[in-house]
C-alpha cells in the first residue's frame, strides 16, 4: 500500500506536500535545532531541500537532503538557484 502511494507521489512532483512531507519537514527541523542554517534566524523557518526536488525527486523525503532556512534566505537561495539554472523554469 505504502509503495504504490510513493510511486504516485513521485510521478506527480507538485503533490509532494502530503503527510510524508509534513513528517520530513518535522525531521529536518529536529535535526537542525530550529535555526536558519544561513543566517541563524529563528523566525519564519521552513524546511528546504538542498538538492531541488525538481531534479532529485527521489530525495524529496530524504532528511539528509533537508536543511532549515528562514523565509528570506529560502527566497534568496531560490532566486540564486534559478539564476544558476538549477531549476527548470515553470509558469
Ligand atoms: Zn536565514
Amino acid at each position: 500500500m505504502g509503495e504504490k502511494r510513493d510511486q504516485v507521489l513521485f510521478k506527480s512532483r507538485k503533490s509532494h506536500r502530503g503527510q510524508r512531507y509534513i513528517e520530513w519537514r518535522y525531521a529536518v527541523m529536529n535535526q537542525g535545532s530550529y535555526r536558519c542554517c544561513l543566517c541563524g534566524s529563528t523566525a519564519e523557518l521552513t524546511a528546504d531541500h538542498i538538492k531541488p526536488v525538481v531534479n532529485y525527486p527521489e530525495l524529496a523525503f530524504d532528511v539528509k537532503n533537508g536543511r532549515i532556512l528562514c523565509e528570506p534566505c529560502r527566497l534568496k537561495d531560490m532566486l540564486a538557484s534559478w539564476e544558476e539554472g538549477k531549476f527548470e523554469r515553470q509558469r
